[in-house]
């Protein structure tokens, strides 16, 4: 056993899960990725999770840091190389009643925020689904049903409490290393193994939400009118536009506008929804009062041997009319990709570009397209999905890290913008020069080339 193993199995509390072990093939792999880590650990403490980190510097083998393990590039794991698994980290607590500040462990779930929060009548805008983790969800973004409102999950950060390269822990804050609290909000995993986030929430009643669903003849006009009317809709209004669900017909499919509006005034929710019904012909309506709980689905696990291909990019406010007009046709087309369009503006637009590492505030959409099915199919499809991002290119401003299945050179470009990246890599230089944390749209410690 190596002195690297000696420390670990010393130090280390949580459980040390191994090929051949019970349980291995299950957190071997994350939810839309295969791998066969070496190590699966799973910290229960701060110290665990420093003395995993001491144990990947030490052993030299590739790390990959898994908060919910939904990544689309499979970062949650790797082959051969170590998988901090903090699923044990995921307590939801309110700290301070009076601010709303709420503690949530580092591998924790949005569901689970969700559920938490409930009693106290409180709630953090994220994303639509239960089973996304808090920790990657929230390090590159978070676009969730409250988003014009309330912001990015990670506009709702406070402070976070991170593990370092160098096994030190600290909290990072407005006040205490700003730099690194700029950085994590927006860079992703590039910088720490986040054992808590602290955020603000804000209170909740019960919301409207549901999907307002028109004939696919009618696509463009109602994209159009639609992405027209949500730049000045009251922001309680947060809305996504499917073309193309594969559970609906795909190609076939009608376009299905889906509303959140964050309130439970009746009169309110109509104001605000009816415009969007008054675009085409409604087919079908179920909008509906919920618990904003309620509103999150279930994350399914797709089986061994499934491939997921995901891509995504922002829209500005002049390309949107062209950008449109090519998904409505695309997303008619055979082998569509499924298609969401989901609305920014509002409250994220009004933080500057440069207060955060997120830097595309000013994007009035954001587009992401996922294939999936067996391998063979998704190769199959990878071809035409290429062509249509080609088409889209040209009118993208940038790329959210959180859809994207790759993280070559040109993703990372798109997803910091030159200055946004140069920043992040002095950052890293400071926090991880050895690039301990690479599992992620890499940032280097060295300068841009
Ligand atoms: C079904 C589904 C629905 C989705 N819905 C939305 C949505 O509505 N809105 C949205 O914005 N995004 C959405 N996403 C995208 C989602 O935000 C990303 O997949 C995100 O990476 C998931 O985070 P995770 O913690 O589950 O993933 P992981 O695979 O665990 O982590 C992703 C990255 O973050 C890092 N990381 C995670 N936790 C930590 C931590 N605590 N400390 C340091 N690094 C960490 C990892 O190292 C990795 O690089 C969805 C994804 C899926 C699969």
């Amino acid at each position: 056993m190596s002195s690297a193993q000696e420390s670990l199995r010393r130090d280390f509390r949580g459980d040390i899960i191994e090929p051949g072990d019970a349980g291995y093939e299950d957190v071997g792999r994350s939810r839309l990725a295969a791998g066969s880590p070496a190590y699966v650990l799973r910290p229960r403490t701060v110290e665990d999770v420093q003395a995993a980190v001491r144990f990947a510097v030490e052993s030299g083998l590739t790390l990959s840091v898994r908060g919910g393990g939904h990544s689309f590039a499979g970062f949650g794991t790797n082959d051969g190389g170590i998988v901090i698994d903090l699923s044990p980290l995921a307590g939801v607590e309110v700290v301070d009643p009076g601010r709303h500040v709420v503690r949530i462990g580092g591998g924790a779930h949005w569901g689970d925020v969700a559920e938490a929060l409930t009693p106290h009548g409180l709630a953090i805008s994220s994303g639509d689904t239960r089973s996304v983790g808090v920790g990657g969800l929230t390090l590159s973004g978070g676009i969730g049903w409250k988003v014009r409102k309330h912001g990015l999950a990670l506009d709702n950060v406070v402070a976070a409490e991170l593990v370092l390269a160098d096994g030190s822990f600290v909290t990072a804050s407005a006040d205490e290393h700003p730099d690194l609290f700029w950085a994590i909000r927006g860079g992703g995993g590039n910088f720490g193994v986040v054992t808590a986030f602290h955020f603000v929430a804000h209170p909740t009643t019960d919301v409207f939400f549901g999907k307002v669903v028109f004939p696919q003849s009618e696509a463009v006009e109602v994209l159009q009118g639609w992405a027209e009317y949500l730049r000045t809709a009251p922001e309680e209004l947060t809305s996504i536009a499917n073309l193309a669900n594969p559970f609906a017909g795909g190609p076939e499919a009608p376009v299905e506008i889906h509303v959140a509006f964050d309130g439970d005034d009746a009169a309110a929710a109509a104001r605000a929804i009816d415009p969007v019904r008054r675009l085409g012909t409604v087919v079908a309506d179920d909008v509906a009062l919920m618990a904003y709980a309620d509103v999150l689905v279930e994350g399914g696990s797709p089986p061994p041997g499934i491939e997921v291909l995901a891509h995504d990019g922002f829209v500005d406010r002049e390309a949107v009319p062209e950008v449109l007009q090519i998904l409505a046709q695309v997303g008619t087309s055979p082998g569509a990709p499924s298609i969401a369009i989901r609305t920014v503006g509002g409250a994220v637009a009004r933080v500057p570009s440069d207060a955060t590492a997120y830097a595309h505030r000013q994007a009035d959409l954001m587009v992401a397209t996922v294939t999936g099915g067996p391998v063979a199919v998704v190769d199959a499809a990878r071809e035409g999905v290429d062509a249509i991002w080609g088409k889209l290119a040209p009118h993208l401003s940038g790329a959210y890290a959180n859809f994207l299945t790759t993280a070559d050179e040109t993703d990372v470009t798109d997803v910091y913008p030159k200055s946004t990246y140069e920043r992040l890599a002095s950052v890293k230089r400071r926090y991880d020069a050895d690039n301990l944390f690479a599992r992620n749209h890499n940032v280097r410690p060295g300068q841009m080339s």
